[in-house]
């Protein structure tokens, strides 16, 4: 019976009735798909959102992006899993809820840990819903009755059990080490939490005894352990091994003149002052020459002047660089000055120049897991779809250092070790029955540290799937895709391949597909201080979830930045009631005639020619086809003709079903919706849901 569809298409009033249709199929749940036990397993852990605000442009395109692979492969047969997840995302979401508490005139330092660590989590647990509701918008197809949290019982458990068999390993150490230190937010950073600026300085010629060195920080001369030279430089070889007595503006200092190779001749005067408590290149040279490397600081955790650097005590740095400056030259000890420009680390939250210190923490030995990464990756274990990020990946794993997985903020899974108050030195606190330090016999307390976020969400892919002992491991491990933004190729894709290998003995996932960021419209990184950022939410109210998909699909390769532009996105909008009026058209007729063999036959290779596409995740070509076919052949060339031609009609219906199905990854509302409508298939199957049809080749 010919059917009479609505004159309009609505997404607002379908998008959210289709989801829950899905969501009671019980089909985003591998287990109960149809003949799921004959099934292959087919698996994307979906990237965590962060569940301290709203989604960003970025967040719905991997929605977008895994959605699409996850229906595709659905509809292909396969038992597909993606697993939803929160991260509490520890900095990060401390950082957010900082700047709520200095709106109320709060501040968390001098708050008590529980009660800051009891507020973090009720905010973290309240956007963490609205998280979900966003996701679900978005049309994500995941499975929530696996949904995991990043501060799960479990998950804690073993990110815990993964520290102490590293420690266990000689995989983990404890400092003393450099780290980079934000003054402002009072922690440790990782090196990708540190963003290089260019800026212009001053460089400092002074008068070092017989030398002349040349520095940016003159304020550091008073932690000056040494003077380095090249070993090849003839104008400073009489100088090595000798000591030279150096004047300040707060008495004399006896340096050492050490030769080092790494020392650039060609850099200021070719002579450096070495300060192993505030560089970190001065800290590596001062172990290479068995110099002291874990001398008193003479700049302080807030970045004032310290004890050591006597009257300066207490001065803010730049206060004390110009006060310093001052002093040596009525002294007459600076020689020139000279205008530097040069890049210098800062916190990539605040902004702070970052404070390279020396401090007793936990550090992972990078090396050995790199070895085990590269060798994944030679052997084809782990592939990039982009060969760009194999590059990047590899030439990081080849010269990765030492990562410090302390940090000292409450919001996160603590470190499960004690300390020795008085020397630092650390055990993981399995050791119950140690009261007292066996390094100098002071007292142990709990470590009250807790890991970088990324030492947890490295982990991500096993912890999820619920190892070592559950069926979803053993069924759904090793995954099959890992899709993630470009901006996380140092960040999180190394360190769940090295995780992975070293507790599982696996690669994480086969496929690392990277995409590129998404840009406002003019291409400029969206940015609340700039203004203008484009939330997906309001996209989707606007123009459909399906809109916004298919914008933020086509015409996006995979790992190039793209622009998000409005018009774009209301073309597909269009586009979906396009749809809606050939879908109004056909079924408004009898379904008579028969199939068109030639007809089928274009199509069919269409759908092949997509399928290839889909299966080498060129999905912007996928969809571009489709869409082209749809509007331009089925619409505009076939339905006119079939206007006058009644026997056309089993073709035309035809077409449109198998249409929806190559449509529906990309635009899986007005589709399922569609296919709702259509009458049910030939030799008496009952229709079913669109989301488990097979796909059409
Ligand atoms: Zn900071």
């Amino acid at each position: 019976m010919p059917l009479e569809l609505e004159k309009n298409y609505s997404p607002t009033e379908t998008e959210p009735r289709i989801y829950q249709l899905w969501e009671k199929s019980g089909f985003f749940n591998p287990d109960n798909l149809p003949d799921a036990k004959t099934r292959k397993p087919f698996t994307v852990i979906m990237p965590p959102p962060n569940a301290n605000g709203d989604l960003h442009a970025g967040h719905a395109l991997t929605l977008t992006l895994e959605d699409i692979m996850i229906r595709f492969k659905r509809m292909q047969g396969y038992k597909t899993l993606w697993v939803p997840g929160a991260d509490h995302a520890g900095f990060e979401t401390q950082v957010v809820y900082e700047k709520k508490l200095e709106k109320e005139g709060r501040s968390r330092f001098g708050m008590d840990r529980k009660q800051l660590y009891d507020e973090i989590l009720a905010f973290t647990l309240e956007n963490k819903k609205n998280m979900e509701q966003q996701v679900k918008l978005l049309g994500a197809s995941c499975d929530w009755s696996r949904e995991k949290f990043t501060l799960d019982k479990d998950v804690v458990e073993q990110t815990q059990q993964t520290f102490k068999k590293m420690f266990a390993d000689g995989l983990i150490y404890r400092g003393p080490g450099m780290v980079n230190w934000c003054t402002k937010h009072q922690t440790s950073l990782s090196d990708v939490e540190t963003e290089d600026v260019e800026r212009d300085d001053t460089l400092y010629y002074l008068t070092y005894g017989p030398l002349t060195v040349a520095t940016v920080r003159p304020e550091t001369i008073f932690g000056d352990v040494a003077v380095a030279v090249n070993p090849e430089d003839v104008r400073y070889k009489e100088y090595i091994g000798k000591t030279i007595t150096v004047t300040t503006p707060i008495g004399q200092m006896e340096l050492m003149v050490v030769g080092d190779e790494l020392v650039d001749k060609e850099f200021g005067t070719g002579a450096l002052k070495i300060t192993p408590a505030h560089d970190a290149n001065d800290f590596a040279l001062a172990k290479r020459h068995g110099l002291p490397t874990t001398p008193l600081p003479v700049i302080d955790q807030y970045g004032k002047m310290t004890e050591k650097a006597g009257k300066y005590a207490g001065l803010k740095i730049a206060v004390a660089r110009e006060q310093v400056v001052k002093d040596l030259e009525d002294t007459g000890l600076i020689v020139k000055k000279e205008a530097y420009r040069h890049s210098v680390p800062t916190c990539y939250k605040c902004g702070t120049t970052i404070e390279p210190r020396i401090l007793d923490q936990w550090f992972v030995r990078m090396q050995p897991l790199a070895t085990l990464a590269l060798q994944a990756n030679r052997q084809g274990k782990v592939k990039f779809v982009s060969e760009h990020f194999e590059k990047i990946f590899t030439y990081w794993m080849e010269h990765t250092i030492d990562w410090n997985i302390s940090r000292q903020i409450v919001w996160g899974i603590p470190i499960p070790a004690k300390i020795c108050e008085k020397c630092g030195h650390g055990l993981p606190d399995s050791e119950d029955f140690i009261k007292t330090c066996f390094r100098c016999g002071g007292n142990v307390k709990a470590d009250t540290d807790t890991f970088d976020t990324w030492f947890s969400s490295g982990q991500w892919p096993y912890l999820v799937l619920g190892y070592p002992n559950s069926s979803d491991f053993k069924t759904y491990y090793p995954t099959d895709v890992m899709e993630t933004g470009r901006d996380l190729i140092f960040k999180w894709i190394p360190r769940m391949i090295i995780f992975g290998l070293y507790r599982t003995h696996a690669e994480p996932f086969k496929t690392v597909y990277m995409h590129g960021m998404v840009n406002d419209a003019k291409g400029r990184k969206m940015s609340k201080s700039v203004g203008n950022v484009i939330s997906p939410i309001t996209l989707t109210e606007k123009f459909g979830t399906d809109a916004l998909r298919m914008g933020l699909v086509i015409g996006n390769t995979p790992g190039m930045d793209m622009s998000l532009a409005e018009d774009k996105i209301k073309g597909y909008k269009n586009f979906a009631n396009k749809l809606w009026n050939i879908a109004r058209f056909i079924l408004a007729q009898e379904n008579i005639g028969k199939i068109d063999p030639e007809l089928k036959k274009e199509f069919d290779e269409l759908a092949k020619d997509i399928t290839l596409d889909m299966e080498n995740y060129r999905f912007y070509l996928a969809a571009e086809k489709i869409y082209h076919y749809i509007w331009h052949r089925l619409a505009d060339e076939l339905i006119e003709e079939g206007k006058s031609k009644e026997e056309m009609m089993a073709t035309l219906y035809y077409l449109l079903e198998n249409s929806l199905k190559l449509l529906h990854p990309f635009m899986p509302f007005v589709t399922e919706e569609i296919y709702g409508k259509l009458p049910p298939p030939a030799g008496g199957r009952d229709k079913q849901l669109l989301m488990v049809e097979k796909w059409p080749a």
